[in-house]
């Protein structure tokens, strides 16, 4: 029996994983993983204390007794365990990579599968070369039909997740400008996220496309799809709609074959209308009705800082400091920019892992920001203040400076965009607005 064969007897017994001591689940197996800080392989002996069934390891000098499996390297064992158990699901997996709007889309599509079926979709944002095996592993025997987050910011990744995802379906969202830095730039992205098409073109399965989307639409015609879904706002598609309104929720009218239904979301942000569409497809797709599939969107309620309204006593915030790159603070502004309110307050934060492009990309959003019509624009970190010289608005280096000056200056009776990448931190200022 080869070493993936008996972890995986053990996987079928103790069907939890682990790999931080401080969440042990009793009987769980625990993957000793290494990171750039740390060395799992020495929480071993507390893994075990703590209820671990098994521990896998990779270094012999923690092991102490016969439930410590050792193993050539942990990381690659759990990408080999997720290999396996996904090639003895038989059942969907639809794949879902791209720049912006992953995690929402796939909570959408999840939303309404979980009206038809028993699904399962990635937990939070587990969509990387750890998290992708986790999320494979996190799927049941009884699942019927699975919605899997892939997340990369360099080439080659998404093929090495569609490995051990093995995805059947597939989406990208869109193509921006996001992880530039480790991409090699703009066309870097569009190959790196193409990867998955690649994969389904070779395993034969099928891509859902925006036909709004022409880069997606080429990238389609290039993999060569022999299976391939439209969705957009017009013309010949598997499901066509239209934005209604999203002022500030979203509300949307859409079609299959012949009428029209409407259906509204608890989402804020224009930008939201074609994750929602992606959603209705593939709901769609998979046979659910009409009723299913709004059923399914309206329930949905963001509660994760993407693109969540919160009323506060002073003011109505639209959280969205999950992260940020241009793309997609582009489209926050432009969001804003387009609702009614009498006062409109933008809070923005440096973006992350631009590389060389960063003091432009952060120039023009800068521009974008102050021309979108805002009474106040407030602009926190480094990379802004680069920039300062050129522009008005409010400029602080860290996010504890912006609070004093919220402080002394309070936001009252407005609509507040908060949006930055995830390490500008932005909800400490959520206690002044
Ligand atoms: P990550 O790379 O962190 O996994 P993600 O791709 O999962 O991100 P989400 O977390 O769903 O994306 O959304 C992050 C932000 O991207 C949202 O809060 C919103 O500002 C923006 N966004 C969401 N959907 C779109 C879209 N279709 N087009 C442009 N921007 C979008
Ligand atoms: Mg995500």
């Amino acid at each position: 029996m080869s070493q993936t064969d008996l972890i995986y007897q053990h996987y079928l017994s103790y069907p939890t994983i682990s790999t931080d001591t401080r969440n042990i689940a009793p009987g769980c197996l625990f993957f000793a993983l290494k990171g750039e800080n740390f060395d799992a392989n020495v929480f071993a002996r507390n893994a075990l204390n703590l209820g671990a069934a098994y521990v896998i390891i990779d270094n012999p000098a923690f092991q102490l007794d016969d439930r410590c499996i050792l193993v050539d390297d942990v990381l690659t064992t759990l990408q080999e365990l997720a290999k396996y158990h996904r090639s003895q699901l038989r059942i969907p997996v639809i794949g879902l990579t791209g720049s912006n709007g992953k995690t929402t889309t796939k909570e959408l599509i999840n939303a309404v599968l979980a009206e038809k079926y028993r699904s399962f979709a990635t937990k939070g944002n587990l969509n990387n070369h750890i998290g992708v095996p986790l999320s494979i592993l996190a799927i049941k025997p009884d699942t019927e039909i699975a919605v899997i987050e892939m997340g990369a910011n360099h080439q080659k990744e998404i093929e090495f997740l569609c490995t051990i995802a093995q995805p059947t379906h597939g989406l990208i969202t869109n193509i921006g400008r996001a992880h530039l830095d480790g991409f090699g730039g703009f066309e870097g992205v569009k190959k790196g996220k193409g990867e998955l098409f690649t994969y389904l073109k070779k395993d034969k399965g099928t891509a859902f496309i925006n036909q709004d989307n022409p880069l997606l639409t080429e990238m389609g015609r290039t993999a060569e799809l022999d299976h391939f879904v439209y969705y957009g706002t017009e013309g010949e598609n598997f499901i066509t709609g239209q934005l209604v309104k999203s002022d500030p929720l979203i509300a949307l009218n859409w079609k299959g074959r012949d009428e029209y239904f409407s259906v509204h979301t608890n989402l804020t942000g224009a930008y939201n209308f074609e994750n929602i569409l992606a959603a209705i497809c593939i709901g769609a797709f998979f046979n659910l009705t009409v009723e299913q599939i709004n059923k399914g969107l309206s329930g949905y309620m963001p509660n994760n800082n993407r693109s969540q309204l919160t009323k506060t006593e002073s003011n109505t915030l639209i959280c969205d400091f999950y992260n940020a790159n241009p793309s997609s603070m582009t489209a926050a502004l432009q969001n804003i920019s387009s609702l009614t309110a009498a006062n409109k307050v933008a809070i923005i934060g440096d973006m992350f892992e631009l590389g060389p492009e960063a003091p432009e990309q952060h120039e023009e959003i800068a521009r974008l920001a102050l021309e979108s019509g805002l009474n106040t624009v407030i602009f926190i970190g480094k990379n802004f203040n680069a920039v300062k010289d050129q522009h008005t608005g409010e400029f602080f280096n860290t996010p504890a400076a912006a609070l004093e000056w919220l402080e002394a200056n309070p936001i009252k009776d407005s609509l507040v965009l908060l949006k930055g990448s995830r390490g500008m931190a932005l909800e400490q200022l959520l206690p002044v607005l």
